[in-house]
């Protein structure tokens, strides 16, 4: 199990840009193309914007030509909670951190790895690290 960091929704406003907590805290997008990370080719691994826990290696990040930094796998299956998503008139698989809830992206089963996922991510969840 992992420790759950419960913030206030001031305290969250005052840790994140605008854009973060719109994407993180109230389940927002990010326009595609517009994305900081979306095409960074750098190695090193993609913390959670809001609380900081590792959630995808750069070794998964693949160019998936949809406008959003894109992965084939987190860097562990405990880092994420995937939960069903109707919004929208659709039926979609949202992915959150695990440690602090906030909203990463979705996840969508027509990516090119051996299980065949495409984890589509906002670049504003992420904090990336380059390795040493
Ligand atoms: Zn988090």
């Amino acid at each position: 199990m992992t420790d759950k960091l419960n913030l206030t929704e001031d305290q969250w406003r005052e840790k994140l840009t605008p854009e973060q907590y719109h994407v993180l805290r109230e389940g927002g997008t990010e326009r595609a193309f517009t994305g900081k990370y979306e095409k960074n080719k750098l190695t090193g691994m993609y913390h959670c914007a809001g609380c900081g826990t590792p959630l995808f290696a750069s070794d998964t990040k693949y160019n998936s030509g949809s406008g959003w930094p894109s992965y084939t796998a987190p860097v562990a299956g405990e880092a994420v909670d995937e939960v069903r998503d109707v919004s929208h008139g659709m039926v979609r698989t949202e992915v959150r951190c695990a440690k602090c809830e906030g909203h990463l992206g979705h996840v969508f089963p027509d990516g090119p790895g051996p299980d065949g996922l495409r984890y589509c991510i906002n670049s504003a969840s992420l904090a990336f690290k380059p390795a040493e």
